[in-house]
């Protein structure tokens, strides 16, 4: 048998966390899949959600790995491209281009392309991260419609710092800024540019944000973008991430679990040994205490996370067995509070999920 740590992506859930983005904004909506699809792999993501109009990705080698597996549909590369050379690869297979620096631009404007291309226009509303400054964005627009390497359809696109905090005041000033400076664009009568602006949180939360584009990440993954709440009413976790108790023993009191024995027994112990660890990506600073889930119970965690394995305190269930399943996070397990409890967000455990993880697909 294999080692069995296993992250099942629940393919229906997926199309129906998808399905609530679309129904929500009436609008289109890209699924953002960078970083493995948050970790879920990518081709179980872009497979499920085919019927998207396009996706958004953070490099080219992420788009290519896309088309490797027969994807044909648009992808945006959300940070442009990082030398001259990808522009034509971009022509090639049909990747969408944000332009968001001064590099960029100059790198399109010489491009030695035949067609014009799909370009998103990226406006620094206060991230302050990417984006042209919001009063030379109409001359970055006039400078790429003269050069002919736009298509005539182009978007503006900006990027919100805090929309999962609703009450935060930087929300309305970010639309305002952007709505401005979109407004000082001179636009021709036979261009169109649309706008994008939204992220989960801001589909979830802020119809103001709707524009012709929205773009969901986390939400698809089906778990709160709110730092505040753990699930999300409509959205049904995707991810379940899976292992079994590989090993158990009984040890006593006085006695430690774990590299440094950072867990003592006070009591006589029984130890359940899980393989998953921060090898799987699994985080390595789980406190003692944090919860996995044994036969639909909560079992608490002792010890150091290791590489391949973690160690859970089971004395209270004495009928756990090797080869009993154990969800490290899942429906029942939300992910957002394994994270909270690591002091992290649940995008950095989803998409810290290591290659030899084996991702499968159910409820296809
Ligand atoms: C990742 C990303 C998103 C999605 O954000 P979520 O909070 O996961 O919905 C949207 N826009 C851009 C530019 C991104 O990089």
């Amino acid at each position: 048998m294999a080692r069995p740590i296993k992250a099942l992506i629940d393919v229906e859930a997926l199309r129906r966390n998808f399905a609530l983005s679309l129904q929500k904004t009436g609008g289109n909506c890209m699924p953002m899949v960078k970083a493995n699809g948050y970790g879920h792999g990518t081709e179980i993501v872009c497979r499920a959600l085919g019927n998207a109009d396009a996706f958004g990705v953070a490099s080219i080698e992420e788009a290519m790995a896309i088309r490797s597996f027969g994807i044909m549909v648009p992808i945006l590369l959300l940070e442009g491209t990082f030398s001259a050379d990808e522009i034509l690869i971009a022509e090639k297979y049909n990747f969408w281009l944000l332009i968001e620096n001064h590099r960029q631009k100059h790198d399109l404007i010489k491009a030695p392309i035949k067609k014009a291309l799909n370009i998103w226009l990226g406006i620094d509303t206060g991230l302050h991260r990417l984006g042209f400054d919001p009063r030379e964005i109409s001359s970055v627009y006039r400078d790429l419609m003269s050069s002919k390497k736009m298509k005539r359809t182009s978007v503006l696109a900006s990027h919100f710092a805090s929309a999962d905090q609703p009450d935060n005041a930087t929300i309305a000033l970010q639309l305002e800024i952007f709505d401005d400076a979109y407004a000082k664009i001179e636009i021709p009568p036979d261009h169109h540019v649309g706008q994008s602006i939204a992220n989960s949180a801001a589909i979830l939360s802020l119809p103001t944000s709707y524009r012709n584009w929205q773009r969901p990440g986390y939400m698809l993954y089906g778990n709160s973008p709110f730092s505040h709440e753990n699930l999300h009413e409509g959205l049904q976790p995707v991810m379940h991430f899976v292992s079994a108790v590989t090993s158990i023993r009984t040890i006593n009191p006085g006695e430690s679990v774990g590299y440094s024995a950072t867990w003592t027994a006070k009591r006589k112990s029984i130890i359940a040994t899980v393989s998953a660890g921060y090898g799987d990506g699994y985080p390595r600073h789980a406190p003692n205490n944090t919860p996995v889930l044994i036969g639909g119970k909560r079992q608490p965690l002792v010890g150091r996370v290791s590489m391949d394995m973690i160690t859970v305190d089971v004395t209270d269930d004495p009928e756990i067995q090797i080869g009993d399943m154990v969800t490290l996070w899942g429906p029942d397990l939300p992910v957002n509070e394994i994270a909270r409890i690591c002091s992290t967000n649940g995008y950095e455990l989803l998409s810290g999920i290591t290659a030899r993880v084996p991702r499968i697909a159910i409820n296809q």
